[in-house]
């Protein structure tokens, strides 16, 4: 035991999901863990807040593939153990994108959004039945990752032809990986209102599709569609609880109002951290889920990283902050005579250049709602509704939104009306995440919050690598690969756990 009373095999800094997984994931396997999170509670992004009866979300909308058994992400859950704690509700649909004098549901489900897409563009049947088949090849994540050894997955798969066929359409869709989904519809669609739709899911990267990788939107297409979309029963807390539960349970700790102030490390690589409080944990790893440049420019001492990687990071953009309205309304929507689709996304005009330059402009270029309470009622009083309205908006500074945010939200809200009629008037709880108050939550610098932006070039290869350049410091997260989402961040905590418990080899039986 050291000083402090502190001995573990690693070390994480921050619990949103990317830093729980790898500590669950860790402690699973016999690791003695021990999670610092600075605020009072564990999840960062998948947190909720709890207010007048309502449970407002920080972040989550919607999940891809955690409910869905032999998904990648669903083993990694299983595999820690907290697939039976938690329970993930299926969404019908992924979203609703309503143009002027447009509108189309996406099912959540390849086969419907291929019959569905095809009915209403049957002109273009063939392109659209070809970019769709792609996607359900992408869609495993982890296809692509292991995409140079496909000739082992051959060997021994249950369907080889299939399996074949997957390996193909990835290698003909990765020379899309640097191409904009904009030139691949040019190429591919004639309809400019197909490519509008199919454009719509933009905003769950952040980015219009002139800046957006192809080949992401396409996997994104398929992950959505084959995994499914999920709601989490009782909000995302729940399973960021959960993994924190499975980390205490093995004997682990994780101290919440715990900010970490430095990451140790000397020539033998990184061997612990120290908190605000002056508390000093010794490991023989350390795992950073924390923002890369915090990770790399504050908690690490100067002269520890490589100064091409230092480079790397400052050439790199941060995504987009949003203006999220977590509203609590006396509405039942389930009682609608047309109940809203769950996730719906209102755009300006078929331009998603356009509508995202009016966004950031603060216009109404775009904005989604998500309806949290027709997927689980117990998220509102009887007879109520929790729900959220959401615009991306750039960063402007803290003094800009201390002074703005009331009026911007008020225009939110109004937006929101045009879908809502007399929501307004509805509205009995209220709460504004500007911004600043994203950055506040997470640490994330300007609020950003996707991590790094997704624009071509910082898309899933081209983000960060689990392992850092400093021996024993691995990385967990949205600015990792495979990148932003809920999803992709457990996916990256569990790349995280297996590369530290690579480098620490079999954990000790006994202390
Ligand atoms: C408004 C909004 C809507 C979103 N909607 C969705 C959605 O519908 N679906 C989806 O999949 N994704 C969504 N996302 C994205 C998703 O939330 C994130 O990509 C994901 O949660 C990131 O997880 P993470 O673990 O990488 O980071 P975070 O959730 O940011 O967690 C990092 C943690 O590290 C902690 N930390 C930082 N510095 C320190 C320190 N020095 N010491 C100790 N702890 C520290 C932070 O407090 C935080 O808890 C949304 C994000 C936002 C902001």
């Amino acid at each position: 035991m050291k000083k402090n009373g502190t001995d573990f095999d690693a070390a994480v800094i921050g619990g949103g999901l990317g830093g729980l997984a790898a500590g669950a994931l860790l402690a699973r396997r016999g690791y003695k863990v021990f999670l610092a999170e600075r605020n009072e509670t564990v999840g960062g992004n998948a947190s909720v807040v709890r207010r007048g009866g309502y449970s407002f979300e920080r972040a989550l909308h919607q999940v891809y593939g955690l409910g869905s058994p032999g998904t990648p992400s669903a083993a990694l859950l299983k595999e820690i153990g907290v697939d039976r704690k938690v329970e993930f509700i299926k969404l019908p649909a992924f979203m609703e994108v309503v143009f002027p004098g447009l509108r189309f549901t996406f099912p959540a489900d390849s086969g419907e959004l291929e019959a569905a897409l095809c009915r209403r563009f049957p002109a273009e049947r063939a392109a659209i039945i070809r970019m769709l088949d792609q996607g359900r090849s992408l869609y495993q994540m982890d296809r692509l990752m292991k995409f140079g050894s496909w000739k082992d997955r051959l060997k021994d798969c249950a369907n080889p032809a299939a399996e074949l066929r997957h390996a193909l359409n990835s290698a003909a869709m990765m020379r899309y990986f640097r191409s904009p989904f904009s030139d691949y519809c040019r190429e591919h669609f004639r309809d400019p209102e197909l490519t509008a739709i199919l454009g719509g899911p933009w905003i769950y990267l952040g980015v219009p599709p002139s800046r957006a990788s192809a080949m992401m939107m396409v996997a994104m297409m398929g992950a959505y569609t084959v995994e499914k979309t999920f709601y989490i029963r009782g909000g995302s807390s729940s399973l960021s609880e959960a993994l924190a539960d499975s980390i205490t349970a093995r004997g682990g700790t994780v101290r919440t109002c715990a900010p970490v102030r430095q990451i140790l490390a000397g020539a033998g690589g990184a061997k612990g951290i120290m908190l605000e409080d002056g508390t000093r944990v010794d490991a023989r790893c350390v795992v950073s889920n924390a923002p890369a440049r915090l990770t790399f420019n504050g908690l690490l001492a100067p002269g520890s990283v490589p100064a091409p990687y230092l480079e790397r990071l400052r050439s790199m953009t941060t995504s987009v902050s949003a203006l999220h309205l977590l509203i609590g309304a006396e509405l039942d929507l389930g009682r609608l005579d047309k109940p809203p689709v769950y996730a719906t996304s209102c755009y300006a005009g078929l331009d998603h250049d356009e509508n995202y330059r009016l966004t950031l402009k603060g216009g109404a270029g775009s904005f989604g709602l998500c309806f949290h309470s027709l997927a689980d009622p117990s998220q509102a009083p009887r007879g109520c509704s929790s729900l959220a309205a959401i615009t991306m908006a750039p960063w402007r500074g803290r003094a800009y939104w201390k002074k703005n945010r009331a009026a911007q939200a008020d225009r939110l809200l109004g937006l929101a009306e045009g879908v809502l009629p007399g929501l307004r008037r509805k509205v009995r709880e209220m709460e504004i995440f500007d911004p600043a108050a994203i950055e506040a939550r997470t640490g994330v610098d300007s609020g950003a919050i996707y991590g790094w932006e997704n624009n071509i070039g910082q898309t899933l290869f081209d983000r960060l690598p689990q392992a850092a350049p400093v021996r024993g410091l691995f990385l967990s997260g949205q600015w990792t690969c495979p990148g932003s989402g809920m999803t992709m961040a457990i996916q990256s905590g569990g790349t995280a756990a297996r590369l530290a418990a690579e480098y620490m080899g079999p954990p000790e039986k006994k202390r």
